[in-house]
C-alpha cells in the first residue's frame, strides 16, 4: 500500500507524508513541530512512524519545524550540502540584524575562535541536555562533518553539539540528478529554477507507483518536464493567476520575484503544461502551494480543467487541490 498525504501547501507551510508498506518520510517540514502532529493526526498518519524528513529548499515555509520535529521524533532529515549550508546560515545568526552587523559578528567570532585557538585550552566537552543523551554519537558525527566541510567564515555560529540551533539528530546529503533510496521509498531528486541555494524537486517511487513533487519554481525547465514523465501522480505548483498578481498587494520588487524565471508558476504556465508538455499518464494532478493573496482555488482549478479538457486521453486525470490551512486527504494506490 502506498500513500501520499499533503498536510499543508502554500506560502505559509509545506509538508507532505509519503508512505510505502515499510516506510514514511515526510516531503518538506514548513509548519511548526505541534501544528504538523496535530494535523498528521487529524489525516490518520502516526507521527511516530515517521522514518526521515526530505527537504527541498531552505526557504522558511519548507523547514520551520524541522528542528524541533527531528529531535523529537530522533530522525534524519535529508538535504544537499548547499541547501544545508544555506540553511545553517539562515538559522544561525539572529534573523533580525542587518547583513552587515551579521558580517561583523562573523568577523568577531572567527577573531575569538582564532583566539581560543591560540590559547589552545583543553577544556572538557559541556554537559549534554538529558533527553538527547542517547544520539551523542550521532551528533558528534554531524558535528564533525559538518565543521570539516564548512569554511569558518561562512558559519558564525556552527553547531555545537545539542545547544546548537542547527543540531539534528542526523543529516543526510543527496545531489539533484543522483537517486537515492530511503528504506523502500527511491527518490530522484532533480534542480528547479527558484531563487533558492540548490533547490530540488522528487520523483518518488514506492511499490513500482511513481509519484512527481514540484512546487516553487519560475518555470518548467525541460529537465523538470523530463522528470516529470511517467508518473502516477503528480503534485505541482499553481502559485498565482497573473491578473491577480498585477493588480494585487505585493511591492513592485515582490511582483517581479514571483515571475522571474526563478520565482513561481503561474496558474498559466501551469496550464500551459498540462496541455503541451506532460504526457496524461497521472490518475491523479494535484495543484499546490497556491496563493492566498494571488490567486483563487477556483481560478486555478478552472484554468487546469481547461486545459486538460482540451486533450481527450487526459480526461481521467482526477484534478485535485492542496490547500494551506487543511490537509488533503491521503491518496491510496
Ligand atoms: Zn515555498
Ligand atoms: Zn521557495
Amino acid at each position: 500500500m502506498v500513500r501520499f498525504t499533503v498536510l499543508a501547501s502554500g506560502s505559509k507551510g509545506n509538508a507532505t507524508v509519503v508512505s510505502g508498506s515499510r516506510t514514511s518520510i515526510l516531503v518538506d517540514c514548513g509548519l511548526s513541530c505541534r501544528e504538523l502532529f496535530r494535523r498528521m493526526k487529524l489525516a490518520g498518519e502516526e507521527p511516530e512512524a515517521l522514518d526521515a524528513i526530505v527537504i527541498t529548499h531552505e526557504h522558511s515555509d519548507h523547514v520551520n519545524g524541522v528542528v524541533v520535529t527531528a529531535r523529537k521524533l530522533g530522525i534524519p532529515v535529508y538535504f544537499t550540502e548547499a541547501t544545508h549550508r544555506a540553511w545553517m546560515r539562515w538559522l544561525s545568526p539572529r534573523r533580525q540584524m542587518s547583513y552587515a552587523q551579521w558580517l561583523e559578528l562573523c568577523r568577531k567570532q572567527a577573531a575569538e575562535r582564532q583566539a581560543e585557538a591560540d590559547a589552545s585550552t583543553d577544556e572538557g566537552e559541556p554537559e549534554e541536555a538529558g533527553d538527547l543523551a542517547e544520539s551523542r554519537s550521532h551528533a558528534e558525527e554531524v558535528e564533525q562533518s559538518v565543521a570539516a566541510e564548512v569554511p569558518q567564515e561562512a558559519t558564525p555560529e556552527a553547531p555545537t553539539r545539542q545547544q546548537g540551533p542547527t543540531w539534528l539528530p542526523a543529516v543526510e546529503y543527496f545531489q539533484a540528478g543522483q537517486p537515492f533510496a530511503i528504506g523502500d521509498i527511491d527518490l530522484s531528486p532533480f534542480t528547479i529554477p527558484h531563487d533558492a541555494a540548490d533547490p530540488v524537486g522528487f520523483v518518488l517511487k514506492a511499490e513500482g507507483v511513481r509519484m512527481g513533487y514540484a512546487t516553487d519554481l519560475g518555470y518548467i525547465s525541460p529537465n523538470v518536464k523530463a522528470q516529470l514523465r511517467g508518473v502516477d501522480l503528480l503534485l505541482l505548483e499553481s502559485n498565482h493567476d497573473l491578473e491577480m498578481l498585477r493588480d494585487g498587494p505585493y511591492p513592485w520588487a515582490v511582483k517581479q520575484r514571483v515571475l522571474s524565471r526563478v520565482g513561481h508558476l503561474s496558474n498559466e504556465a501551469t496550464a500551459e503544461f498540462l496541455e503541451n508538455g506532460y504526457d496524461g499518464q497521472a490518475a491523479y494532478v494535484i495543484l499546490a502551494h497556491l496563493s492566498e493573496n494571488n490567486n483563487l482555488p477556483e481560478l486555478a482549478r478552472g484554468t487546469a480543467e481547461r486545459a486538460l479538457s482540451g486533450r481527450a486521453s487526459l480526461l481521467a486525470n482526477r484534478l485535485l487541490l492542496a490547500a494551506q490551512h487543511e490537509f488533503l486527504s491521503g491518496i491510496y494506490f
